[in-house]
């Protein structure tokens, strides 16, 4: 145990996670398994990760749409490699109005096939192209294994469905929203990320290529951050959306599709929590500043809370997203425990003594050291102060990251490597899908992305021996 009662990571880390789920406020288990409650710190964060990433999915051209949740299961089977994929999933309504249906209903898992089978009416010409539609929405995914945003049977994310007149275009478009992704993840929820390519084993049911994003949690293993699928022709034939071409010609329009999840919510606890709890890079804190007043008497009080008002005005009127813990019934050690394990990035704490000397103490959740600042000064100095923050969770979140991704050297070396520390392993591979399964069967670890464009690694695989045609990246992985 820590300090601050907290299990340690390196002991116990799914404990560790649990526990501060649940003291930091974000999520609980609702009463259906699988399902969960989302808590206001916990929505606060996914609020600021939907903003981030539409604000960048409307600079990039696309626009916001809704389908429902029911898919009549009809449709939902008519790609075949995607309902094989998603049928142990899939949650089916039988009943309604207390009468069995003539045709059950699927709950989305995804909405491909709902999506697909509507474009059949909105595209006819290839001046009805490119469409660029997303939608925010939550999915259904049978689960029995929950664990609290980052496998839960109901999640919310945001699904991207785009549809091109030709397959450079729509390859184009999967890199470029990987991309946002990969934005988003670093920049705003300081998680490092590797970017590539899924082995055929791991692509989406449907796809002809999957691109991530894949993260790693302080204990070692991976979390896929993010997929954007080329999609190819597969819906489209599918679902029979056709296009006339500038000749005049009939062609198969060109599918992708991307997705994000509150997931990510789970990943930032992961990838930047510490002992002591949460640390909420700024971006994705829903308060960024909390103001702690310090005080015995009736007149410290009327003082101190006097400044202290005039402060988080002054940071809210300058956009900082700030508290004042004004909270007679607690004291300022108990307040201090509460926002550090919430992940407050910045207290100001404000005391008598302070006042008299014109200043405030300002302290960060990072290194816990307390500065001492002006009065005058603290507004003018505090976004600065964020974007430091926010950049020292990274250089840490990354250090982290370089410190257990390897090379490597040999399978023996590699299986030994994983089980005892985790960590990325890059390596030499044969392309051979058997041989991927046996290396995930006997090491419980899964490539987790291949490069770009496949690279001769100039050497042989490190399991089988045979000619390398690619690096694969394997760790294990939520
Ligand atoms: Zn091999």
């Amino acid at each position: 145990m820590s300090t601050k009662g907290l299990p340690a990571q390196a002991e116990d880390f799914p404990a560790w996670y649990v526990e501060v789920v649940k003291r930091a406020e974000l999520a609980e288990h609702g009463p259906a398994k699988g399902s969960m409650i989302i808590k206001p710190h916990g929505y606060a964060m996914w609020e600021l990760t939907q903003r981030a990433l539409d604000d960048r999915f409307k600079a990039t051209g696309h626009q916001n749409v809704y389908f429902p949740l029911l898919i009549p299961m009809s449709l939902l089977e008519r790609e075949a490699d995607h309902v094989e994929g998603f049928a142990p999933q899939v949650a089916v309504v039988t009943h309604g109005g207390g009468e069995k249906l003539e045709e059950p209903l699927a709950i989305r898992p995804t909405s491909e096939a709902i999506i697909w089978s509507t474009y059949k009416r909105w595209i006819q010409s290839y001046r009805d192209l490119p469409l660029l539609y997303n939608q925010w929405a939550n999915v259904l995914r049978w689960e029995m294994r929950t664990r609290l945003f980052l496998r839960t049977s109901e999640f919310l994310w945001q699904e991207g469905h785009t549809a091109h007149a030709t397959a450079t275009e729509a390859t184009e478009e999967a890199l470029r929203m990987l991309e946002v992704y990969r934005e988003v993840a670093e920049e705003i929820l300081g998680i490092p990320v590797f970017s590539g390519r899924k082995s055929a084993a791991e692509r989406f049911p449907g796809a002809v290529e999957t691109y991530c994003i894949e993260g790693l949690m302080r204990d070692a293993k991976a979390l896929q951050c993010g997929t954007s699928h080329f999609l190819g022709q597969n819906f489209a034939k599918a679902y029979d959306v056709t296009f006339l071409n500038a000749d005049g010609v009939a062609e198969h329009a060109w599918a992708t599709s991307w997705g994000f999840s509150a997931r990510m919510i789970g990943a930032t606890v992961m990838a930047n929590g510490d002992d002591a709890g949460l640390r909420l890079p700024p971006s994705v804190a829903p308060i960024q500043v909390v103001i702690v007043p310090i005080h015995r008497t009736d007149d410290e009080r009327a003082s101190v809370i006097a400044v202290a008002e005039k402060l988080r005005a002054d940071l809210a009127a300058a956009g900082i997203r700030v508290r004042l813990d004004d909270r007679d019934q607690h004291r300022p050690g108990f307040k201090f425990a509460e926002w550090e394990v919430k992940g407050v990035p910045l207290r100001i704490e404000i005391g008598p003594r302070d006042l008299a000397a014109g200043r405030v103490l300002v302290a960060s959740r990072l290194g816990g050291d307390r500065e001492e600042v002006a009065v005058a000064d603290v507004v003018a100095g505090m976004a600065d102060r964020l974007a430091s923050v926010q950049r020292d969770l990274f250089a840490d979140a990354l250090a982290y990251r370089e410190a257990n991704t390897h090379e490597i050297t040999s399978f023996d070396a590699f299986a030994a490597g994983v089980e005892e520390r985790g960590g990325f392993w890059c390596g030499a591979w044969c392309g051979d899908a058997a041989c991927e399964a046996e290396v995930s069967a006997r090491t419980k670890a899964t490539i987790r992305f291949l490069p770009f464009d496949a690279t001769d690694p100039g050497a042989a695989c490190m399991h089988c021996g045979r000619a390398g045609v690619d690096v694969a990246t394997w760790a294990r992985a939520y």
